[in-house]
């Protein structure tokens, strides 16, 4: 009955996110980006893990499941605090210590990526697992779409951006949601005739093609670790410094000179999401791909 309760209360607040969307994290677009170009790059033996561990309503679809970690974040309230891992005013680095142990007993997004790795590691272990390890998926696969979104990793004084007012073209927004949403939807809109699919085409070609040399340096760890996430967030203040925050103050009007220069920042960091997710579901789910690592 209590499981009933719990589904139904994350079925209202799912249909309630649709009428008042997120400010907290990639928007539902950018989750799904970063869970399809994951998908599209796992082994067999991990995309057959995948399958078995999404639920029938998925329909062997990750991206679909990729958002469940903020329609839920109001009823585990306890896991608002791993969406993020901000940083103090104008710090422009990440200190693991500082930014992630000594805050809310060290829950943030950093330490939420190593957790839900290590309850995943449990999968086709012999004796049955203390973890829900379908939900464990569902929250390493969003939280490893927002530790690469650069304003969380912003600062804690303006909630990762969520408190500066801009205008976004004519319209009045703040900067999170502009990383969240806007730059994305004036991307597709302007450049793709508002078809998704092409535009997650072009980010998986560019993959393959622009950044070809990059992939291998984007998917290890310099240690034995699986994924590396104070690398990730260490990536994101940095650009939360170079491009989210700059010229973008209380007031600003931010147009064309913001979003062309900052559109290929968003697709890179969905772009390195996305083969990340894979790269360490790769390594959790395939057991070969784990001897190799180590
Ligand atoms: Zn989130």
């Amino acid at each position: 009955m209590a499981s009933y309760r719990i589904q139904l209360a994350v079925a209202i607040i799912s249909s309630l996110l649709l009428l008042f969307p997120s400010t907290q994290g990639w928007g539902e677009d950018g989750h799904a980006i970063v869970c399809r170009i994951a998908q599209a790059r796992l082994s067999s033996t991990a995309a057959a893990a995948v399958k078995k561990l999404l639920p029938e309503d998925a329909g062997n679809d990750l991206s679909s499941k990729c958002s469940w970690a903020d329609h839920v974040r109001f009823i585990y309230t306890w896991s608002s605090a791993l969406h993020f891992a901000d940083t103090p005013e104008d710090a422009c680095n990440f200190n693991n210590q500082r930014d992630c142990v000594d805050q809310a007993n060290g829950r943030c997004v950093v330490a939420a990526i190593a957790n839900y790795t290590n309850q995943l590691l449990d999968y086709g272990s012999v004796t049955k697992s203390k973890y829900n390890l379908t939900q464990a998926l569902y929250f390493l696969s969003h939280f490893m779409g927002d530790i690469h979104q650069p304003l969380h990793c912003g600062f804690t004084t303006d909630r990762g951006g969520n408190d500066i007012t801009v205008h976004w073209y004519k319209q009045k927004q703040n900067l999170h949601h502009i990383w969240d949403d806007s730059i994305i939807e004036t991307e597709v809109e302007r450049f793709y005739d508002s078809n998704m699919d092409d535009f997650v085409d072009a980010i998986q070609q560019n993959i393959t093609k622009v950044w070809a040399d990059q992939i291998e340096e984007w998917e290890n760890c310099s240690s034995k670790d699986i994924p590396c996430p104070t690398i990730y967030a260490s990536e994101s203040v940095d650009d939360a410094c170079k491009w989210a925050y700059k010229d973008a103050e209380e007031g600003s009007t931010l147009e064309d000179d913001y979003f062309l220069s900052r559109y290929p920042i968003v697709n890179l960091r969905l772009a390195q999401g996305g083969v990340r997710l894979a790269a360490t579901l790769n390594r959790i789910l395939d057991s070969q791909e784990l001897q190799k690592s180590m």
